[in-house]
């Protein structure tokens, strides 16, 4: 069966809610996967950066089949012998009082905008329904009606009315605009991606972070950071809130926190934010399930043991470098932190970066466009010098194409 096949069998029985990429994909192993033809590709989109840890990264395979065949959900009806464990082990890894776990990213997000409303009536005395929330333009925070009603982007908007009030939308990377949207005292909590990753790896001011995040305890507000995309090594550090020493009051985390082995997201804070969710109030029937909790511990440890956040932060710079060695007048911009980098293209003679995408399949490397001019590029951060210097051959190969 070739490629066409599974492309036309897709098409005709799945919703069109994706337009991906022309490869079909069976095998993964670290930074490679090889599609039904048997060819390989450096996966440099890493599943939106949930597989961090690599392709089938053997400990976390390990974890997963193991306790797939012990026990696999009890629901939170019931207590099981290892949420516990991972409870206290994800908390001591982030240094947060308690955890509350989930499944999606998008979820996750959702855990926190319930738990930051919940803050604001229960400790920061709002009236009731008058709780706001600030979150930035260009955001991406998932796909429920909710979180889309604090996008700006027409395509996650269009036809999906009516919207959830309580959201006040400022300009990212604009410290001024957060300091007046912080004089209204009924906001609770100002929801930001330290990099926005989905808008086009936007990368905000150096000292950006940390600026938001004194001005959000200056007026009793809460900082959420949504880590789903930037955090776990991606960007070089732990959490992309380290580059500016900034510890957020609620931190959200997702995709690789299973190694992109399933869906598994957390939702951490310290008991005065977190004990104000009570029994009954808030859960998810899978979140937490024993399969989950014991993939998401080796997940983590992998990060450490394989220092990945060091490898992320010293690959990433010279990828920066060697992108911005390419003579091409495609070239617009390059930019990024660790293993989280864009590439902007300027369309030429009809070439997008849809076409670039596709001579770097040709020459065995996936990425995928992000808002038709930016393509993404995040390998897995297990990735080696060595593997990363070849991939860059041939993206340069791909970029001469259009000379
Ligand atoms: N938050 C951020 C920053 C993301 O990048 C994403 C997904 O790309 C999400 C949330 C949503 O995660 P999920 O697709 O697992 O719901």
């Amino acid at each position: 069966m070739n490629t066409q096949y599974y492309i036309d069998r897709e098409d005709k029985y799945g919703a069109h809610n994706y337009h991906p990429l022309p490869v079909v994909l069976e095998r993964g192993e670290g930074p490679f996967v090889w599609d039904v033809d048997g060819k390989r590709y450096f996966d440099f989109l890493s599943a939106y950066s949930a597989v961090n840890q690599g392709h089938c990264h053997p400990k976390i395979i390990k974890a997963l089949t193991e306790q797939a065949q012990k026990l696999t959900l009890t629901s939170r009806a019931f207590y099981n012998s290892v949420l516990g464990e991972y409870e206290e082990y994800i908390t001591k890894y982030f240094k947060y009082d308690k955890v509350l776990p989930m499944n999606s990213g998008a979820e996750a997000d959702e855990t926190a905008l319930k738990l930051c409303r919940k803050w604001a009536y229960k400790n920061k005395g709002i009236t009731q329904d008058k709780a706001k929330i600030i979150c930035c333009e260009g955001n991406f925070h998932g796909r429920t009606i909710t979180i889309i009603s604090m996008s700006t982007d027409p395509d996650a908007t269009n036809d999906y009315g009516p919207f959830t009030p309580g959201f006040i939308i400022i300009p990212y990377n604009d410290i001024n605009a957060l300091e007046n949207a912080l004089q209204d005292s009924d906001v609770a909590g100002f929801l930001v991606e330290p990099i926005q990753g989905e808008a086009g790896v936007y990368v905000p001011d150096e000292g950006y972070l940390k600026k938001s995040y004194d001005l959000c305890k200056k007026h009793n507000v809460l900082f959420i950071a949504d880590e789903v995309q930037t955090g776990i090594g991606r960007t070089g550090k732990l959490l992309a809130c380290d580059h500016e020493g900034v510890r957020p009051d609620i931190l959200i985390l997702g995709k690789a926190l299973s190694g992109g082995v399933m869906p598994v997201s957390a939702v951490l804070a310290d008991d005065q934010i977190m004990l104000t969710i009570r029994p009954g109030e808030h859960g998810s029937t899978f979140g937490g399930n024993p399969v989950a909790a014991k993939v998401a511990i080796a997940a983590l440890e992998v990060i450490k043991s394989e220092k990945l956040a060091e490898n992320a932060e010293r690959l990433g710079k010279i990828f920066r470098e060697e992108m911005n060695s390419i003579k091409s007048d495609m070239i617009e911009l390059v930019r990024g932190k660790g293993l989280l980098n864009a590439v902007v293209i300027r369309p030429k003679g009809g070439k997008k970066a849809w076409d670039v995408c596709l001579a770097m399949k040709d020459k065995g490397l996936i990425a995928k466009p992000t808002h038709e001019h930016i393509i993404r590029f995040a390998p897995p951060l297990v990735i080696t010098e060595a593997q990363l210097r070849e991939a860059i051959i041939l993206i340069k190969d791909a970029f001469k194409q259009f000379e």
